[in-house]
């Protein structure tokens, strides 16, 4: 259960990241649409960092991983292969009463809402349904995808065909997945379309442990990595009776979002289901050969899954901050400057000098090819800006003055460069900049 406090965290978060441009309701003209929400400026700069980092250290950083980007309207067959056209379901239960619908594990026995009584529990699968092309008949049934996963697997003979790949070997993806979920909730966290960061890691059979060991202290070093603290981070080793059946071990990685601990990513042993399950749908062989061996077999597979919307959640709560500053209360986000959707800004003393304008505008452009992520701002007094640079997040902001221009002719061509946590100034020259930020 959540108190009060916390849900005022969530409301605070909330609010930040409409009112700065972060994250905005789905459809809000029209009153909103459940379930989805629009990332404006700096929520989809924060994502992209997100992505991009995962990216680096999962795929770029390593010599077995391959890139993917599959379809996401799947054929009809990929999912009854999968098992989500009989599977993919959680009950759902409805009042008698005010005849809202809820997941029924997400109730205690009575309406959430008017705690009217509730309907038997029934099955309701989570997939999005539409229909292919003109004609209308049942193989023109298609799915958006609900996980980014089976995009994979029908891929991974092509990737095996084109690059002749040696076990163990990963294939991965960044992309959307949709689940008409029941009560999407607790903003970012649950939503009907989001998106997923995953990875199959394909191994012989003998070698399963070692991969899912080496792979979740990969996950948990990147998750530390975006500035969400590694104690609030839990790993929830997921008894026999709640895994899928196939999976051997799966362990949830679960984080103190405000309103409870929950779900943050998942690392499952799904041994070789889903590949011969695609063979026998399919008639396709997904067979791999050892050409060392001589043996022919379908190899078993990692999957660690990263839903990116949850950890964009997971870093605001982790960096939304509230202290004194010079005596006055701030609040503001204490964001990894590897995350940070603008990395410094850049500001003229005055707006009305348009000697300090110009340098700072020139700086500004150099900072933005060298650097990237930069802002440039001259918009109310100093003290305004800071203000607003802290609430996004900006590790620095640099002010070009008079004393850039030469007053004091010692301090030519240096600016001030201000530490967003402490406050503190130090003089920098313009020529160090670059190094400064880039080090950091
Ligand atoms: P939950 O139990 O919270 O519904 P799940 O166990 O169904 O989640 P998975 O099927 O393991 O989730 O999906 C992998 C990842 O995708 C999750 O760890 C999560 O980060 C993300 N994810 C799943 N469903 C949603 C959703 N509705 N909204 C946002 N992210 C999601």
């Amino acid at each position: 259960m959540t108190n009060k406090k916390e849900d005022n965290l969530m409301e605070k978060i909330v609010s930040l990241a409409k009112r700065r441009g972060f994250v905005f309701q789905g459809s809000e003209i029209y009153g909103g649409l459940a379930g989805t929400w629009d990332y404006g400026p700096l929520g989809l700069a924060l994502k992209n960092n997100i992505k991009n980092l995962w990216w680096q250290k999962f795929v770029l950083d390593r010599e077995d991983m391959y890139g993917l980007d599959a379809a996401i309207i799947m054929a009809g067959r990929a999912w009854e292969a999968s098992g989500h056209v009989a599977g993919f379901a959680d009950p759902m239960v409805e009042c008698e009463k005010c005849h809202k619908r809820f997941r029924e594990d997400q109730t205690d026995g009575k309406c959430p809402e008017c705690a009217g009584n509730l309907s038997q529990a029934r099955q309701f699968n989570m997939m999005f349904k539409t229909q292919i092309g003109a004609v209308e008949d049942s193989s023109a049934t298609v799915y958006l995808r609900p996980e980014t996963a089976q995009g994979i697997f029908v891929n991974f003979k092509n990737v095996l065909d084109a690059y002749h790949p040696k076990l163990p070997f990963g294939i991965a993806q960044i992309g959307k997945a949709f689940r008409n979920e029941i009560t999407p909730r607790d903003f970012v966290f649950r939503t009907r379309e989001f998106e997923q960061m995953e990875i199959e890691y394909f191994t012989k059979e003998e070698n399963w442990q070692d991969n899912f060991t080496a792979l979740h202290k990969e996950m948990r070093s990147y998750i530390e990595s975006l500035g969400i603290p590694s104690d609030k981070v839990y790993d929830l080793e997921v008894p026999e009776e709640d895994r899928a059946f196939y999976s051997k071990r799966t362990i949830d990685l679960e984080f103190d979002y405000p309103f409870g601990r929950k779900e943050l990513c998942g690392l499952a042993y799904r041994t070789n289901y889903d590949l011969s399950q695609h063979a026998e749908f399919s008639g396709k062989d997904q067979n791999y050969f050892d050409e060392q061996t001589g043996e022919k077999f379908i190899p078993h597979v990692i999957e660690p899954s990263f839903g990116v919307d949850r950890l964009v959640l997971a870093v605001l709560t982790s960096a939304y901050t509230e202290d004194e500053l010079g005596g006055e209360p701030r609040s503001y986000l204490k964001l990894n400057y590897n995350v940070a959707p603008i990395k410094a800004a850049i500001f003229p003393l005055l707006k009305n000098k348009p000697e300090l304008v110009d340098k700072a505008r020139e700086l500004y452009r150099m900072l933005k090819r060298e650097v990237g992520q930069v802002a440039f701002d001259d918009n109310g007094n100093i003290g305004k800006r800071y203000r607003r640079q802290d609430e996004i997040g900006t590790p620095y902001c640099i002010t070009v003055d008079f004393d850039t221009l030469g007053e004091k002719p010692e301090l030519l061509d240096t600016v001030t460069v201000r530490d967003r946590d402490t406050g503190d100034q130090q003089r920098l020259k313009i020529s160090e900049l670059v190094e400064f930020l880039k080090s950091k």
